[in-house]
């Protein structure tokens, strides 16, 4: 799953970019509105942190101009301390959900979590497909045998982002966008060796290979 976080105040956003790393996300970072708005056009963001006080253009407009292209990328907003005309104002412009500065970065994990979740039809506090289970706090996955294995961080981000796509075709590109943020080397090689390390934690059977299109990680409803 990867992030933009768009947050002006830079110390707090070097702090929370090495939080929500830490937490299993691909993020992104920016400064300013324009850039904000210009990233979350071009980018296929799972979701984005806005921050509304910004440079150059206000964190409520730069919302206002995604949904106004129908860009549906969700938004959490971060909103002055007891503002509740800034939380009105966001909500209204199609925010997802907001947090009032300060926060503990927790709250702020278990708020992008749920809203991903939410958006892939899964249950709010965990992730289930294929008879897997994915733990996000230990970043482990529990096999249908009960059988517990360790993943690497981009094990992990890998894994997460085929069990909320369970079913679907996914390119390599299209995994590397989601895996990868955007100064790291996307080379789809490195998806190959990474599939073959999940298959060999998961089981082969797990993730099919699609000729020339990609991977499908195999939900229970396509298993026969
Ligand atoms: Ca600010």
């Amino acid at each position: 799953m990867r992030l933009l976080l768009v947050e002006d105040d830079i110390e707090l956003a070097t702090g929370l970019r090495a939080d929500l790393v830490k937490a299993g996300f691909a993020v992104d970072t920016c400064d300013n509105g324009i850039d904000a708005e210009h990233l979350g056009d071009t980018e296929p963001y799972d979701a984005v942190v806005l921050d509304l006080g910004l440079p150059a253009k206000p964190g409520i407009d730069v919302l206002r101009a995604w949904r106004q292209r129908d860009n549906r990328v969700p938004v959490i907003v971060l909103t002055a301390r007891d503002a509740w005309y800034e939380r009105v104002d966001g909500f209204r412009e199609g925010a997802d959900d907001y947090l009032g500065k300060p926060f503990h970065i927790e709250e702020l994990i278990a708020r992008i979590r749920a809203l991903i979740h939410r958006r892939h039809g899964q249950a709010v506090n965990s992730i289930n497909a294929g008879g897997l289970h994915l733990d996000e706090d230990l970043q482990q996955v529990r096999l249908a045998d009960g059988e517990m294995r360790e993943l690497t961080g981009t094990e992990f981000r890998m894994l997460r982002y085929m069990m909320l796509n369970a079913g679907r075709i996914l390119s390599k590109s299209t995994l590397s966008e989601h895996v990868y943020d955007q100064d790291s080397d996307r080379d789809s090689n490195l998806i190959e060796v990474y599939v073959r390390r999940l298959r060999e934690k998961i089981g082969a059977s797990m993730i099919l290979t699609k000729r020339g299109q990609g991977y499908v990680f195999v939900d229970g409803s396509s298993r026969s």
